[in-house]
């Protein structure tokens, strides 16, 4: 069984929406079939829910009105037949008396505002699998909220999800597609929850890592993982393979094309990824698996709103325990240091929340000398396969890097990852330098 995610744009248009049809039902292969909320509808309606938090309930049943007219004129498009808009006229008017429903209940809390923004998920997959039904597809639609949950941690809780799904997808075995909604959950109280923005790449592969799928495959509107940011840099291309390490990196490190999640529970099980274009199904895309070819270098991103922390010990040479001491206080206030870089008697780290950054100084300054943070720095990430018994990679780097001054470097951390801290005002410079140095054939 493979599964297969569809983002928002894929699925915004009534267009679209034919396509992906004609592309899910392309070959014999079962699939269970996540989608995102069509394009916009996330954003509009958490605008709604900022107009209920601030009792400003005309402009709310305002953009109510407009959200509506826009689905049901995309449903008069997307049917053909009179039952078909009839079906799709129904489940439109279910989902938005429902989220006028929300308006009158006060106060209007969190718990409310992802009610209502879990409508998106459940207008789009509704209104899809209906569609798949008036073109006479075998299909069913099966309900996240019934097997994805996340704990207390927000963390979600793929042992159940998995025993959830053991015992529902049996009961539709006669049936080829099986549509779900991306990014919606329940939390432990049994409430409508999510997985944060762009969460729906995550469900799929908290759903194919539980099944353990054949494939889980992302469908975006670009072809794939580009080796560099398409944005800064002229002459990117899309990377054929990737591991899951060095895609987990990217992610991460501002390839925006996938959650940084999304790796993890695909990496868990051994199910590949394969990130596709639903403009064009035909070019391969990327594949993100245990192993890839031997090429060097993969891939470069960088990460912007970077601040680099300078810590030196007042306790001197061969003192044990001060990573520790310095890490605690991280912990303590929940801030993840994403680069690291130490000499016998002092640390540099970088953060990019800074939120707590007052109280995690106060607290190393009575063990450390600190010095002036630096801020507004961007993290240079180089993926590849720079296993300890490739020679070159770091000269390879460096040389192409000789003109743009370096703050921090980190090496080894991984046998795929080399990252450099840079100010941001040499970034596109950088990205430049690497994809020239790199790349060029
Ligand atoms: N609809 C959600 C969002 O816009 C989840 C997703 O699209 O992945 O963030
Ligand atoms: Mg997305």
């Amino acid at each position: 069984m493979h599964v297969w995610k569809f983002g928002g744009t894929s699925v915004g248009k009534p267009e679209r929406m034919h396509s992906i049809r004609n592309l899910i039902t392309g070959d014999d292969t079962r699939k269970i079939v996540v989608l995102s909320a069509l394009s916009g509808s996330t954003n509009a309606l958490l605008a709604i829910g900022e107009s209920l938090k601030a009792n400003n309930d005309d402009e709310a049943n305002r953009q109510i009105d407009t959200l509506k007219a826009h689905y049901d004129s995309f449903i008069s498009d997307l049917y053909k037949t009179a039952e078909g808009k009839a079906a799709g006229q129904q489940i439109v008017d279910n989902e938005f008396s429902f989220i006028r429903s929300l308006t009158r209940i006060k106060p209007f809390t969190l718990k409310q505002e992802k009610e209502l923004v879990a409508e998106g998920e459940l207008l789009s997959t509704q209104i899809f699998q209906a569609y798949l039904a008036e073109e006479g597809v075998p299909s069913t639609l099966l309900p996240a909220l019934e097997f994805m949950r996340i704990d207390a941690d927000n963390e979600p809780e793929i042992q159940y999800t998995e025993q959830r799904l053991a015992e529902m997808l049996p009961q539709h075995d006669d049936k080829q597609i099986i549509v779900t909604q991306g990014f919606i959950c329940r939390n432990p109280r049994g409430e409508v929850d999510n997985l944060k923005r762009g969460g729906s790449d995550y469900t799929a592969s908290l759903i194919g890592g539980a099944i353990r799928a054949e494939e889980i495959q992302i469908w975006t509107d670009i072809d794939g993982m580009h080796n560099n940011d398409p944005r800064i840099v002229k002459n990117t291309f899309p990377v054929r393979e990737l591991t899951f390490d060095e895609a987990a990196e990217l992610a991460y490190f501002g390839a925006k094309i996938l959650h940084p999640s999304t790796i993890t529970p695909a990496r868990m099980f051994g199910v590949p990824v394969r990130l596709k274009n639903t403009m064009d199904p035909a070019a391969p895309g990327t594949l993100i698996a245990d192993r890839t070819s031997d090429q060097v270098f993969k891939a470069v991103a960088a990460k912007d709103g970077i601040t680099a922390l300078y810590i030196h010990s007042t306790r001197m040479l061969n003192a044990y325990g001060f990573l520790r001491r310095i890490f605690e206080i991280f912990e303590k206030y929940k801030t993840p240091v994403d680069m690291l870089a130490t000499s016998e008697v002092s640390v540099s780290v970088t953060i990019d929340n800074t939120e707590r950054i007052q109280e995690i100084s106060e607290e190393l300054s009575t063990f450390c000398n600190l010095e002036e943070p630096d801020y507004d720095q961007t993290i240079i990430c180089i993926v590849g396969n720079f296993s300890a018994d490739n020679e070159g990679v770091a000269v390879r780097v460096f040389n192409a890097m000789k003109n743009i001054p370096i703050r921090m470097i980190s090496y080894g951390g991984t046998e795929s990852n080399l990252s450099l801290l840079v100010h941001s005002r040499y970034k596109a410079h950088a990205l430049n330098a690497l994809n020239d140095g790199l790349f060029s054939l």
